[in-house]
């Protein structure tokens, strides 16, 4: 059989994916590997009964296009003290141009920074007071919503990041939570899904941070969660992934998102796990690291997108794990502390906290003197925070 030229792949897979979706984008970062998971080797149709090629070529095709790094040759091992180090000094010299340049996000930043440390047993390096003022300053008592910063618009986002601080201190009493409940609720549309604020932007992110949020509140009956299902559900592709709304593009991402949210509402069994598991575990690349989406680089922060969500259906194991591990220790700074997306590339707290979780659900302790706590992989948080507010959420 021979093997297609770029286009007619392409051609080939825009039909397949339109008949089978209605869905008009051609996306051409999305046919590689994995797509073609419903194509059947014997016919050279795939389901639909379009035209398609063999899956053998498929994958050789998909190959020669996947996109992968070179890890140094000497691994480090896990460095938890510069790690605590890096996370406890960043922010505190407030005039850095990055600190500057990241107000947008600060309240997120906080919490990757804080979730780390807690994760290390280092949640006392910065100042409990301090962070809880901010997060109180960044309440928009009007809308019930929280902002990244002060004078700043609130968000989901950031709505979910400080109720995850608070909830790791401790200390939700600190603020209002029916005005939270309140504001999660007005972000509810007729078809389930959520805006992230009052700007009407629907993504399938937004609903994972307002049922986490409600989760987290324990208030989860305050929306519609049969039909916060009904439109996690429509986001799914025909590739067993998902997208940020319907018809969108699978991306390991908002399928963590997805898996996350369905674990919250214990709808997890309305998927097929060996469908989306496969094209999870198809990220997994040579070097050990996992890119999102065909076609992409490795990055540090997808070894938690993907592990998580695999770990949310059971198979966690599916991957090599030692190769991951390797991934995610090379990309250490072991002079500074922190991790970056791919080794040699600048640290921040995003990056470490994925890293670190990523560790901790592999059950991986390099480090004698300090050991990495256990991480709820649906909240990103540590696990006994959740044991310790006692939220149930659906797991293998
Ligand atoms: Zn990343």
């Amino acid at each position: 059989m021979p093997y297609l030229h770029h286009k007619e792949f392409e051609l080939a897979w825009c039909q397949c994916l339109g008949s089978y979706q209605n869905n008009k984008r051609a996306d051409t970062t999305a046919f590689a590997f994995g797509s073609f998971r419903d194509c059947r080797e014997d016919t050279g149709r795939c389901n639909n009964n379009v035209s398609v090629v063999k899956r053998e070529c498929c994958i050789k095709m998909a190959a020669s296009l996947s996109t992968d790094i070179l890890l140094p040759d000497a691994t480090p091992l896990l460095q938890l003290p510069k790690h605590i180090e890096f996370l406890a000094k960043y922010g505190t010299s407030k005039e850095d141009y990055e600190f500057c340049m990241t107000e947008f996000l600060r309240m997120s930043g906080m919490y990757w920074g804080l979730t780390a440390l807690d994760l290390m047993g280092k949640l006392d390096s910065v100042p409990k007071e301090e962070v809880i003022e901010f997060v109180q300053d960044c309440f928009d008592e009007v809308s019930g919503g929280f902002s990244p910063a002060k004078e700043h618009d609130p968000h989901i986002l950031y709505t979910l990041s400080a109720i995850q601080i608070l909830a790791t201190y401790d200390e939700l009493k600190a603020i209002d939570t029916t005005k939270v409940v309140g504001f999660v609720q007005s972000l509810q549309q007729t078809d389930g899904s959520f805006f992230g604020d009052k700007w009407g932007e629907v993504d399938i992110r937004f609903t994972f941070c307002a049922v986490a949020t409600l989760a987290l509140l324990k208030q989860l009956d305050a929306v519609n969660t049969r039909k916060a299902t009904d439109f996690v559900l429509s986001c799914q592709n025909f590739d067993g992934g998902f997208g940020s709304k319907p018809g969108s593009e699978s991306h390991a991402g908002l399928i963590y998102c997805a898996v996350g949210a369905l674990s919250i509402l214990k709808e997890v069994d309305r998927i097929d796990g060996d469908l989306l598991g496969w094209w999870l575990c198809e990220r997994q690349l040579k070097s050990g690291g996992f890119n999102g989406r065909p076609e992409k680089l490795p990055d540090v922060c997808y070894s938690w997108w993907v592990l998580a969500s695999l770990s949310i259906l059971g198979r966690a194991h599916w991957i090599d794990k030692k190769a991951l591990i390797k991934f995610i220790l090379s990309c250490q700074d072991v002079s500074t502390g922190g991790f970056a997306d791919r080794p040699g590339d600048i640290v921040d707290p995003f990056h470490t906290l994925f890293g670190l979780g990523a560790l901790s659900i592999m059950g991986y302790d390099g480090d004698k003197a300090i050991n990495l706590k256990k991480i709820n992989p649906v909240f990103c948080m540590s696990q006994d925070v959740i044991d310790r507010l006692g939220i149930d959420v659906q797991l293998p």
